[in-house]
């Protein structure tokens, strides 16, 4: 089964992690054998070899840069100017992925359609389920999309992303933003926020709606007519954190047509995870925890068309804050969903259907 993966910060592994994607997982982790530079170094999870065995064949990859002020302890770049280049980089990686057959971007309908065709074909000529099995090289479809918009330096800038393909952008990430508030950070958008939400509407640019602050949150709802989803967001019924959306936020999005992926980072899923503490061995943590999540989602829409899957799992961790020790264990979701007594039609919605139709509604 295709799987849609709504959120991957697949460049930033590339560049700021040193990470050649097109490499066997087990040789990424090898070449950072006694690093220490990154919490997650040697515990790499992303390839592009594994997300063709796991048929992640299609998926939303972002660029992301932070600007900080004097004083912001988080890293980040001195000027938007910094940020802006640094996210500039982070395209021409995609553009060589995508020179070199690794990677295609998908812009439109009419690329959308085309790719999940050629997807369809290589699985249907591989004679089984997983292509490169059978030394088929698929180009793995993407969404190019912004993680925090700090770096857009003027809206003519968002316009100029715009032409290179973004189609969607989560105005903040960690801590205070340029446009609005992220994690562990309060307030609303302010000026600047709204008017790069007018010209994200004008455009037709997805609002991501993740990272967002309870007040970014729902000041941005009332700015912002545009669709919206949330790549990457699990529930704080079931693990209390701002970072979570409260069911009252869940409710509002579903009304609005969202879709929210449910992402695997290992605090995001149980509550009382200590980060750089706690163990999957030691918590006892198992994929099925995310099936908690889709599953409470579920139960508030009261059917499946407003989950998918935003794994996140090359958001700086791996193994050792995840269940999965690949992304190509994210088919498992399949059993486990149909165990819960999904039908075949919900669980290919939260597969990729929900987030596939999203992108047809809107001829992205
Ligand atoms: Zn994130």
């Amino acid at each position: 089964m295709l799987i849609f993966d709504a959120h991957l910060d697949l460049a930033m592994n590339a560049l700021e992690w040193n990470r050649d994607l097109r490499r066997p997982l087990d040789e990424i982790r090898q070449r950072e054998k006694g690093m220490t530079d990154k919490p997650d170094r040697g515990n790499a999870t992303v390839s592009f070899p594994e997300m063709r065995r796991g048929g992640i064949g299609l998926c939303v990859a972002t660029q992301i840069a932070r600007y900080v002020e004097p004083g912001n302890p988080l890293p980040g770049w001195h000027s938007p100017e910094q940020a802006w280049a640094q996210t500039q980089g982070q395209l021409a990686w995609y553009r060589a992925m995508e020179e070199c057959g690794q990677m295609v971007q998908i812009k439109d309908a009419t690329g959308l359609a085309k790719h999940l065709r050629l997807w369809e074909a290589a699985v249907q000529a591989s004679a089984g389920p997983r292509p490169q099995d059978h030394g088929l090289s698929v180009p793995i479809g993407y969404i190019l999309s912004l993680e925090g918009a700090d770096s857009i330096i003027t809206p003519k800038h968002l316009e100029r992303s715009y032409a290179q393909g973004l189609r969607a952008v989560g105005p903040a990430h960690y801590g205070p933003g340029t446009y609005a508030q992220g994690t562990d950070a309060t307030g609303g958008l302010g000026q600047r926020g709204r008017e790069l939400l007018k010209e994200m509407e004008r455009l037709g640019i997805i609002l991501d709606v993740s990272h967002l602050c309870d007040e970014s949150f729902w000041e941005a709802l009332d700015h912002f007519q545009g669709r919206l989803w949330a790549s990457h967001s699990n529930c704080r019924a079931l693990v209390p954190h701002m970072r979570q959306f409260s069911d009252e936020q869940i409710k509002v999005l579903i009304e609005r047509g969202a879709v929210i992926g449910s992402a695997l980072d290992a605090w995001m899923l149980v509550p009382g995870w200590v980060r750089g503490k706690t163990t999957p061995e030691s918590a006892g943590l198992k994929l099925e925890r995310l099936v908690d999540h889709i599953d409470h989602i579920c139960q508030l829409a009261g059917n499946a068309r407003h989950c998918g899957i935003g794994s996140d799992l090359d958001g700086a961790f791996g193994r050792e804050q995840t269940p999965v020790e690949t992304i190509a264990d994210l088919p498992r979701l399949v059993m486990m969903l149909s165990a819960r007594e999904y039908s075949t039609e919900h669980i290919e919605l939260i597969m990729h259907g929900n987030f596939v139709r999203f992108l047809k509604e809107i001829g992205a």
